[in-house]
């Protein structure tokens, strides 16, 4: 599964699961530019991970909130890259309350992010990829997308939206030869999870059938997949990497 000439943006690659992805498409023979929010010394660990820098990789601070942001973030990729074949829209955030308690300011928080950017993001790139006829957009949801979350009217929306967007914009962009997918995980250990596996007593809830949390590397093996060939004759799909998670209860 070589990735090698694959130009790919990832957002949200400091940490967690993006930093997992950037690594798996550098390893892979891919250049990435990634995104990042704040954490400068998360991203400088991404790179030094990677063990590759300058023309290989590069790390690109932006607040995808922010007005202008994520086009401003391709351009920036683009120019450090020479182009993108590839968008990881992977950052991601949680802000929970149950919905009679949630602020307006919550629920935009996580939309604006979770969903607006990853849309605004899109956008920008397929007008590139349709000029080359070509390309690759792979969306980070979550389990929560399509089964709800206590606390998370948010977050299940923004990533259900992920989800009918993911079909959307395949059916917009299949006559350009330009695939959509979504990868769904379930509970992974990183920092946006620590949170709720403290909470279960660091024991992976009951309902999990491989009994463990997952690990940032199983769900970027995923994305790897979809971006590479072997995945040319798949789009608009959603797929769970969740230890199984629910299927026994
Ligand atoms: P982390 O909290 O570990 O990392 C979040 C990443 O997003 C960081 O790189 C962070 O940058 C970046 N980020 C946060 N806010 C912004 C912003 N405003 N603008 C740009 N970048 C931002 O999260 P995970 O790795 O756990 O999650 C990654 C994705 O996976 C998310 O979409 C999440 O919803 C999804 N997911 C995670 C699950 C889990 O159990 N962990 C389960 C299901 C889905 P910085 O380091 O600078 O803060």
């Amino acid at each position: 599964m070589r990735l090698d000439g694959t130009r790919a943006l990832v957002t949200g690659g400091s940490r967690g699961i993006g930093r997992a992805i950037v690594l798996d498409l550098v390893r892979r023979g891919a250049r990435a530019a990634f995104g990042y929010a704040t954490r400068e010394d998360a991203a400088r660990e991404t790179v030094r991970l990677a063990g590759a820098d300058g023309p290989a990789l590069v790390a690109l601070r932006a607040d995808l909130t922010a007005p202008g942001a994520p086009e401003r973030l391709v351009r920036e990729a683009e120019a450090a890259l020479g182009g993108i074949d590839l968008l990881v829209n992977n950052a991601g955030i949680i802000d929970d309350a149950t919905a009679p308690a949630m602020t307006e300011e919550q629920w935009r928080r996580v939309l604006d992010l979770d969903l607006t950017a990853a849309f605004l993001l899109s956008k920008a790139v397929a007008r590139r990829m349709i000029r080359r006829r070509a390309g690759c957009i792979v969306h980070i949801g979550s389990v929560i997308g399509s089964r709800g979350g206590r606390g998370q009217a948010n977050y299940a929306a923004a990533k259900g939206g992920l989800e009918a967007l993911t079909r959307a914009l395949a059916i917009d962009l299949a006559p350009r030869n330009i695939r959509v997918n979504c990868v769904a995980p379930g509970l992974i250990e990183t920092d946006l999870s620590r949170d709720a596996i403290a909470r279960a007593g660091g024991r992976a809830p009951a309902a999990i059938l491989l009994g463990r949390p997952g690990r940032p590397e199983e769900v970027a093996a995923v994305v790897s997949f979809l971006a590479s060939d072997l995945a040319s004759y798949i789009t608009g799909q959603v797929f769970h990497v969740d230890g199984g998670l629910g299927l026994a209860t």
